[in-house]
């Protein structure tokens, strides 16, 4: 009602002509980019399509702030039912969607969107084997590889492909620090009065899953009671003959801090490496990328494609970043051309640190960045609030660790902040991780990250 009004108003349209046209009509469905509109049995689609449809999608942008099509349907419409059917899938897709969400996965990395090579094709056709016939064939499923290589990709990928044959199954995924985390965090609740129950829900959300996928599971250091509580947890699951699927950047036998009954399990199912890829490989990664973000129109030379696939070698997240930096650059100066010139421009500073990863200020940034999906500069900024406030004095704490960086130093790096603000930064986190389990565990992870051994 309040688009039609809009309509008459803006169109100034006369009052015959408004209610014998357009206020019949109603609003059939929304589904994906469309909006159907039912006109009456007395009115000719065909007129009011010619006269109306666009003042329509007009209004409709004007309102909703976004652009939809418009299409009418007349009563007797055959497309009706076929629309009916529409709708119903829509529906189901939003719900296998919304299991997806439930289940923590990014939408991107699916099977589809996944390039095989010669580096990762033994363990594609293990997880592909996996999602297929969840519990029946590998189990567990032990994913291992550098950073950057897709592990995460292909564990997101089994996930949704089991939601997607079965919307109903209990997929969870979680990275090893969440794992920790939660727990440390239960166990903490289950002292005090009245939350005693804090654990039991804890082992239920782990242990009443079909599929339960771990990621990193490298990061599960040094803490007994979480490899404990793990153990179990992964018991409890493989007895019943749920899926477990788990990843980590080294095989099971080289995880030194594992617990050696923990290690004997992961050895239980099939262990899969993935590899660097080769030459081949990273340009149909290449291309892949710029068939899925729409980048054809930069019409990006061969010559410059085969330069990046060249440089970048050890890591897929730096290869993908590179094509974007790129792009940025481009967007940044139209007048240079997209050349092997504006290429070595933006892979400065990633061929760099594929080369030689001392670890200086600016990789700790990274990572934190990383770590807590915030942007560097907003690190660097002064916003308050605790989601950029709490990484940015862990950033400072890490780089005053790690580094033999000055307090001053680190404030002109940190955007300019005096030292006094940094020492307090610092003195905080460090005397915060003697009381806060669930943030020393970060910060190992972290540490981790940065420093692997
Ligand atoms: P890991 O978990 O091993 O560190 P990710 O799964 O996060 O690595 O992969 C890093 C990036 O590279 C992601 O954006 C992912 O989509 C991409 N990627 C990795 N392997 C492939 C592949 N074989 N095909 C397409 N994209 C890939
Ligand atoms: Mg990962």
């Amino acid at each position: 009602p309040e688009i039609i009004e809009h309509l008459r108003v803006e169109h100034e349209l006369s009052n015959v002509s408004f209610h014998t046209w357009i206020q019949p009509l109603k609003v059939y469905d929304v589904i994906d980019n469309t909006v159907f509109i039912l006109v009456n049995m007395n009115a000719s689609v065909e007129y009011i399509e010619k006269k109306y449809l666009l003042p329509l999608k007009v209004c409709i942008a004007e309102i909703t702030g976004t652009e939809f099509e418009v299409a009418f349907l007349s009563e007797d419409d055959d497309r009706i039912d076929e629309l009916q059917n529409m709708a119903i899938e829509a529906n189901q897709k939003k719900k296998t969607k919304s299991a997806a969400e439930k289940a923590g996965l990014n939408p991107k990395y699916t099977f589809d969107t996944f390039v095989v090579g010669g580096n990762n094709n033994f363990a594609h056709a293990a997880s592909l084997a996996v999602a297929e016939s969840p519990g029946e064939v590998y189990n567990p499923l032990f994913l291992y590889g550098g950073v950057g290589l897709g592990k995460t990709h292909l564990m997101h990928s089994i996930a949704h492909f089991i939601l997607e044959q079965n919307p109903k199954k209990k997929v969870l995924y979680v990275t090893s620090e969440t794992f920790t985390n939660e727990m440390i965090e239960a166990l903490r609740m289950g002292k005090t009065p009245g939350n005693e129950s804090s654990i039991e829900k804890f082992r239920d959300k782990y242990r009443n899953n079909d599929v339960l996928l771990i990621d990193d599971i490298q990061f599960i250091i040094g803490k007994e009671s979480t490899q404990e509580e793990f153990f179990h947890t992964f018991n409890h699951l493989h007895t019943s003959g749920k899926q477990i699927i788990i990843s980590s950047d080294k095989p099971p036998k080289d995880i030194e801090t594992l617990e050696s009954r923990l290690r004997t399990r992961f050895e239980w199912g099939l262990i899969a490496d993935i590899s660097a890829p080769n030459y081949e490989t990273r340009m149909a990664i290449l291309q892949k990328k710029i068939e899925l973000d729409h980048l054809e129109k930069y019409k990006i030379p061969n010559d410059v494609l085969e330069y990046i696939a060249t440089n970048v070698k050890t890591n897929i997240r730096e290869l993908e970043g590179s094509l974007n930096k790129l792009i940025f650059l481009y967007k940044l100066d139209k007048n240079a051309p997209i050349d092997i010139a504006l290429a070595a421009e933006a892979l400065k500073d990633i061929i760099s640190s594929e080369n030689n990863r001392e670890v200086t200020p600016e990789l700790i940034l990274d990572i934190v960045s990383e770590h807590f999906g915030i942007s560097v500069k907003d690190i660097k900024s002064n916003k308050r609030n605790a989601e950029i406030a709490v990484p940015r004095q862990i950033a400072m704490y890490l780089i005053r660790s790690m580094t033999e960086t000055s307090l001053k130093a680190i404030g002109v790096i940190l955007g300019g902040k005096d030292h006094s603000t940094i020492k307090y930064g610092v003195e905080k986190i460090a005397s915060e991780i003697e009381e806060d389990e669930v943030l020393s565990n970060t910060i190992n992870i972290i540490k981790k990250k940065i420093n692997p051994a």
